[in-house]
């Protein structure tokens, strides 16, 4: 049986990647210190045999008995309010933990596949973003403590891979929503959902002309699969190409939740929030054979689904 070490683990896609992987027979060790991820994403695993739970800060020494044949790297505040209130521990997680996570690679000839970002592009002056744009990054904007901290464990998983010989793979993740994600992590589609169902105003920033391109979590973690057990070690995008301004997106929540209380309020655009953002996917499709297989539509219905029971509606006053 393959091992596996998932970091990240009781987080968003941690946990969907812990299911894949008890899914597809390997013995998961998850491990995560519940900085922003909840243990509830994945208590249904913990009577199984083949998965074990390291409640541990991978930012110090990485320590896992025996054998690991797979490093999963998916911890780090991962919202923009998050890693706003936490600049120091996302600094760590992405560079120190990775440091130590890459040592522990090492250590046991294990292959790694870190979790980048499409954060590396910044607020980027090529559209759509393939893997070859270098990015325009603010090194010490607010969103800079995450760009800063990805861009410098791709640099050292990079390094490991040259210098140590360390197997690595690079993911740079687009935006991705599904089940599981935190209610109150600030980013759009938990904000949006729980406000149209508590029948709020929709927090739009700036004028909503901001465009993002959203990819249903099953997709994403179908090309991390993909992408762990091919043999190319470059950076490689996934994301769903399907572009739409915050506006739209703001609209199409609000049709899909359909109550009457629920509209549009306006608030400012945080500083330095990438005006665009959309995949360039040629690389996915060539080298993995992956496409995203869910639509907009399908991928909200089930995270709609999620949300109409995690959301807590105030009583009428
Ligand atoms: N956004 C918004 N209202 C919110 C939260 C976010 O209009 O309540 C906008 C935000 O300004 C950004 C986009 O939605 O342009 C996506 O934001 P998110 O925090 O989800 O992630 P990002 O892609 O910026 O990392």
């Amino acid at each position: 049986m393959k091992k596996i070490l998932i970091t990240g683990a009781a987080g968003f896609l941690g946990s969907h990647l812990c299911d894949r992987f008890i899914n597809e027979g390997y013995h998961v060790i998850g491990m995560d210190n519940l900085l922003t991820g909840d243990k509830k994403n994945i208590e249904h695993l913990f009577p199984l045999e083949n998965f074990e739970y390291y409640h541990h800060d991978v930012s110090k020494f990485v320590h896992v008995p025996g054998d690991l044949d797979y490093i999963l790297h998916f911890a780090s505040p991962a919202s923009p309010i998050d890693y706003l209130k936490m600049p120091i521990q996302t600094m760590k997680v992405g560079s120190l933990g990775t440091h130590n996570l890459l040592g522990l690679a090492k250590e046991k000839k294990a292959r790694m596949l870190i979790a980048s970002t499409s954060e590396v592009y910044g607020d980027p002056l090529v559209h759509p973003q393939p893997e070859e744009y270098w990015g325009n990054v603010n090194p010490i904007g607010p969103r800079g403590v995450y760009d800063e901290a990805k861009r410098f464990q791709e640099a050292i998983t990079m390094a490991y891979n040259t210098y140590h010989g360390v197997e690595t793979r690079i993911i740079r993740i687009f935006n991705t929503y599904g089940p599981r994600m935190r209610v109150n992590d600030g980013r759009v589609l938990p904000a949006f959902f729980s406000q149209a169902i508590r029948g709020e105003g929709l927090t739009v920033f700036g004028d909503g002309s901001q465009t993002r391109s959203f990819c249903y979590v099953d997709d994403l973690v179908e090309g991390i699969y993909r992408l762990l057990h091919s043999d190319y070690d470059q950076p490689v995008n996934i994301g769903n190409p399907d572009e739409i301004t915050i506006m739209e997106f703001a609209k199409e929540v609000l049709a899909m939740v359909n109550n009457p209380k629920a509209h549009i309020i306006y608030k400012d655009l945080p500083k330095d929030d990438p005006k665009i953002r959309k995949p360039d996917i040629t690389k996915a499709k060539e080298i993995l054979g992956w496409t995203p297989k869910y639509n907009r539509h399908e991928g909200m219905l089930k995270t709609y689904e999620y949300f109409k029971k995690v959301v807590e509606v105030p009583a009428e006053a």
